[in-house]
């Protein structure tokens, strides 16, 4: 016989340790509770990652960025605008999303 399955539980377990053993979803949030987020974390956060893409190269322009928490270098919260060209409002209402993690 082969080793088939030991080959399976091995890959899974690898996917385990890849994920941290922890899943995140992001929940989309008003813009009154991602401040009130933002508030809460009082400096902790710092920019992950962003791209700012005002000639609408992607599609509409905007702007993206990703918090994550400074002591654990996790993504937290997502911050995504379209800003409207000077003096005219924005095209599209901001988005935001929370991360939230669950384990198994
Ligand atoms: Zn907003």
């Amino acid at each position: 016989m082969n080793n088939g399955w030991e080959d399976r539980e091995r890959a899974e377990m690898d996917d385990h340790t890849m994920s941290d053993k922890e899943t995140t979803t992001w929940r989309r949030v008003t813009c009154q509770e991602r401040d009130v987020a933002f508030a809460a974390w009082n400096g902790a956060w710092g920019v992950g990652s962003s791209l700012t893409d005002f000639d609408g190269q992607y599609g509409d322009p905007q702007m993206f960025t990703e918090w994550w928490d400074k002591a654990t270098e996790r993504p937290v919260l997502r911050d995504r605008r379209y800003p409207g060209r000077p003096g005219q409002p924005d095209p599209r209402p901001c988005e935001h999303y929370l991360a939230e993690r669950t384990t198994p």
